[in-house]
């Protein structure tokens, strides 16, 4: 493995932990261009409230800006998870070179884990992947996360019935007119 693929990867995943302190979905994601970063970003669905505000999307549109031009050939992604169908698409319409990604997504991945968008036999653009760089660090993050969110959903949910219980205990107000 090439060092720059694991810097840029360490640059992808200190993305995604900036998502997991906001609360989104940890996944980080840097376009790189002649050996420079031109956009980076973490996922932000939760705060732009969009559900098509992933890092993949959010480096393909700021790339787009920077370049002056839709097409970001001579780019490289490097994503923290296998990209989603629509992060799939949106990568080979922006003719991205290379995607370099960390771990896989059984549920969503589209490089081959749910199904084989980024595959060698496209008939519009190919491009190069490279999968499973820092995959256990990118895994590790996502299980992290949805740990804590499970344990806080537990949490909030104990809690408030807890606290239904507490108001069923309080005395209903009287008005007298
Ligand atoms: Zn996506």
């Amino acid at each position: 493995m090439e060092n720059d693929e694991l810097l840029f990867m360490k640059e992808a995943l200190l993305e995604a932990y900036k998502g997991f302190e906001k609360g989104e979905v940890p996944v980080g994601a840097v376009l790189v261009y002649k050996n420079q970063i031109i956009a980076r970003f973490s996922n932000q669905v939760e705060s732009l409230v969009d559900a098509t505000a992933h890092a993949e999307m959010l480096c393909i549109r700021r790339g787009a800006i920077v370049m002056g031009n839709w097409r970001l050939a001579g780019c490289t992604l490097y994503t923290t998870l296998e990209p989603c169908p629509m992060c799939a698409g949106a990568l080979i319409s922006s003719r991205v070179d290379r995607v370099v990604w960390g771990a896989p997504d059984l549920r969503q991945g589209a490089g081959g884990s749910l199904i084989s968008l980024l595959g060698p036999s496209h008939p519009i653009h190919t491009i190069q992947i490279i999968a499973g760089v820092l995959a256990e660090e990118s895994a590790s993050l996502m299980k992290n996360f949805f740990q804590r969110r499970r344990e806080w959903s537990k949490f909030l949910t104990s809690s408030s019935s807890c606290n239904v219980g507490k108001l069923k205990n309080v005395p209903s107000p009287s008005f007298q007119i």
